[in-house]
C-alpha cells in the first residue's frame, strides 16, 4: 500500500542531484497507455492528393493489392510481416551464423521457442503456411476431417490440397458481427464432439484451434475451452493442434477477461496454451515479431520424423527451414519480446483505441474488437449496395481514396463462389478489415485513421457498387480488376 501523505512527509530522500530533498508521496497513477518503445529509425511516409489518388486507383483497377506501397500514406492492409523490430532484434541479426548445420542461432531459436512451448520436435519454416503444408501432407488423407473453430484461409487451402474436408465448428456467437462474447473464437465444443462421432477417429487425423481466430474477427479462445477441446481429443485419442500465429494476444485477452486469470502472467497462460496442445503451427510474422518465418512444432516422435523429412524437400535442413540464421534470431528475440505485459497492454489497447473511436461514431463493427484488427461491417453501413455489387470493396476503396488508408476487403470478392447457373453465392459477411501492423504506427496515426473512417462513413450512403472487369478463378481478390458502377456518383464526391 503506499503510504500516506502525512505520515511520508517527514522522510526527506535525498533527490537525483544529492542536494535536494524529495518527499516520498502516493504515486500518481496514469491512465494514458504510451508506445511502450521510442524511435530510432523512421520511415519517411509520402502523401498524395485525392486526385492522385483517384488515379492511381484507376491504374490499380480500384483493386488495393495492385497499389504501390508507397502511394499508401496508412497501411492497414495486414499485420502479417509488417511490423517494427527491436534494437535487440536488430542486434541478434548482427549475430545471426549462417553455418548449414546445427547454427548457434537455430539452437537459440530452440530453447526459446521449446521453453515457450514444451513441445519436443520443432521445425523452423520459412513461413506458417509451410508448417501447414508439412504437417497436413503428413497426416490428411482424401476424405479426413479436420475441424477447427474458423480455418484461416491458407489452413483451408492446404488441408483441400490433400483432399481433406475443413470444418469450421465456431460457437454460435463467433458468426454473428453484432454479437458481444468475451470469447468469440470459442470451439463448439458439442459440435466437435457430434462431428467426431460422425466421421469416427480414422477420419478426423486432428482437431485444430486458431488463437486468436483471425478468420473470425481476430477473437480469442479461452483457456476454459482449450481444456474441453483437449478432453474431448483424449477421449477419442486425436492430437489437438493450434494455429497459433496470435497466441499472445489470446493470452492477453485471456489475462483481460477470463475469471481466476488476472493473476498470471500471459507467457504462464502462453504456456499453457501450448501445453493443453500436442503441436502446433506458427507463423513468426504475426506473434514472432519478425518479417518472415515460422515453425511447426509437436511431442510425436514418429510424425516428427516424417515431416522433417517432408521439410527438406522444400524448406531446406530442419535446422533452417527456409530461413537465414539471422531471421532465426529475430524470431527468437521476438518471440521473448512478445509476451511482455508492456507490449501486450499497447498493442491490445491500440487496437480497441481505433475500435471505440469508431464504435463512438456509430460505425457498425465486429463485436468487441479483436487482438490484431477492427473489422467494419460493410454490408450493415452500405444496406443500399448489394452483396453483388461487393460493398466491402467500395468502403475499401473509398478509404484509401479519401484518406490514402489502405485496408482489406474480407466479402464476396476474396469469397464468393460462382453457382452452377453463373451467378454467384455471396460470402456470409461483407466486412473491412484495418488490420494494425506491430510497434509501427502511433496514436495520431491512429487517430487519423479513425477521423478518415468516421469521415466516410458519414457518407456511406454516397457510395457506389463495383463490377469486376477482370476476374481470375483462383485467389481472384489479389489481382481482379473493378469498375465502379456509377461514375456520376463517383464524380460528385469528389467534389
Ligand atoms: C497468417 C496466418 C497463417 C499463415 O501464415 P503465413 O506466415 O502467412 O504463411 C495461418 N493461420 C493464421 C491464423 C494466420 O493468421
Amino acid at each position: 500500500m503506499p503510504p500516506r501523505h502525512e505520515e511520508s512527509r517527514a522522510i526527506p530522500l535525498r533527490g537525483p542531484d544529492g542536494v535536494r530533498p524529495m518527499h516520498r508521496v502516493r504515486p500518481l497513477e496514469f491512465q494514458t497507455i504510451i508506445e511502450p518503445f521510442r524511435i530510432k529509425s523512421v520511415e519517411p511516409l509520402r502523401f498524395t492528393t485525392v486526385d492522385e489518388r483517384e488515379q492511381l486507383l484507376g491504374r490499380a483497377g480500384y483493386n488495393l493489392f495492385h497499389l504501390r506501397a508507397e502511394d499508401v500514406l496508412i497501411d492497414l492492409l495486414t499485420d502479417s510481416g509488417t511490423g517494427a523490430m527491436s534494437t535487440e532484434q536488430w542486434a541478434g541479426m548482427m549475430r545471426g551464423d549462417e553455418s548449414y548445420a546445427g547454427s548457434r542461432s537455430y539452437l537459440r531459436f530452440l530453447e526459446v521457442v521449446q521453453e515457450l512451448t514444451g513441445f519436443e520436435h520443432i521445425l523452423p519454416t520459412h513461413q506458417g503456411r509451410a508448417a501447414e503444408r508439412i504437417l497436413f501432407g503428413e497426416v490428411v488423407r482424401p476424405g479426413h476431417v479436420v475441424p477447427n473453430n474458423t480455418h484461416f484461409d491458407t489452413t483451408r487451402a492446404n488441408i483441400e490440397h490433400f483432399a481433406g474436408l475443413p470444418a469450421d465448428l465456431v460457437i454460435p456467437e463467433g458468426m454473428r458481427p453484432s454479437d458481444e462474447h468475451p470469447f468469440k473464437g470459442n470451439v463448439d465444443v458439442e459440435r466437435l464432439e457430434q462431428s467426431l462421432r460422425e466421421h469416427g477417429r480414422e477420419r478426423v487425423p486432428l482437431v485444430m484451434v486458431t488463437v486468436t481466430n483471425n478468420s473470425g474477427g481476430g477473437q480469442p479462445v479461452s483457456l476454459e475451452n482449450l481444456r474441453a477441446v483437449r478432453r474431448v481429443c483424449d477421449r477419442w485419442g486425436v492430437p489437438l493442434f493450434l494455429d497459433a500465429c496470435r497466441f499472445a494476444e489470446n493470452a492477453w485477452f485471456i489475462k483481460q477477461r477470463e475469471p481466476g486469470q488476472s493473476h498470471r502472467s500471459p507467457r504462464d497462460i502462453a504456456r499453457e496454451m501450448f501445453r493443453l496442445a500436442d503441436g502446433a503451427t506458427f507463423s513468426a510474422k504475426k506473434d514472432g515479431l519478425a518479417n518472415i518465418g515460422g515453425f511447426l512444432a509437436m511431442n510425436d516422435e514418429a510424425l516428427a520424423e516424417r515431416c522433417r523429412n517432408n521439410l527438406i524437400l522444400t524448406e531446406g535442413f530442419p535446422s533452417y527451414g527456409g530461413l537465414a540464421g539471422y531471421d532465426l534470431e529475430a524470431i527468437a528475440q521476438g518471440l521473448r519480446e512478445v509476451t511482455e505485459e508492456d507490449y501486450l497492454r499497447y498493442r491490445v489497447r491500440g487496437v480497441e483505441y481505433l475500435w471505440e473511436k469508431l464504435d463512438a461514431a456509430g460505425i457498425p463493427l465486429v463485436r468487441p474488437a479483436g487482438g490484431h484488427a477492427v473489422y467494419v461491417d460493410a454490408k450493415a453501413l452500405l444496406p443500399h449496395v448489394p452483396p453483388e455489387q461487393y460493398p466491402a470493396q467500395s468502403l475499401a476503396v473509398e478509404l484509401y481514396r479519401a484518406g490514402g488508408v489502405r485496408s482489406v476487403e474480407i466479402g464476396s470478392v476474396m469469397f464468393g463462389r460462382p453457382r452452377p447457373d453463373g451467378t454467384e453465392e455471396p460470402a456470409p459477411m461483407e466486412l473491412v478489415r484495418l488490420a494494425i501492423p506491430r510497434r509501427v504506427y502511433t496514436q495520431s496515426h491512429i487517430d487519423y485513421v479513425a477521423e478518415v473512417a468516421v469521415a466516410v462513413a458519414d457518407r456511406a450512403r454516397e457510395l457506389r457498387g463495383y463490377r469486376f472487369t477482370e476476374a481470375p478463378r483462383v485467389l481472384r481478390h489479389f489481382s481482379a480488376r473493378f469498375e465502379p458502377l456509377a461514375t456520376q456518383a463517383a464524380e460528385c464526391l469528389s467534389g
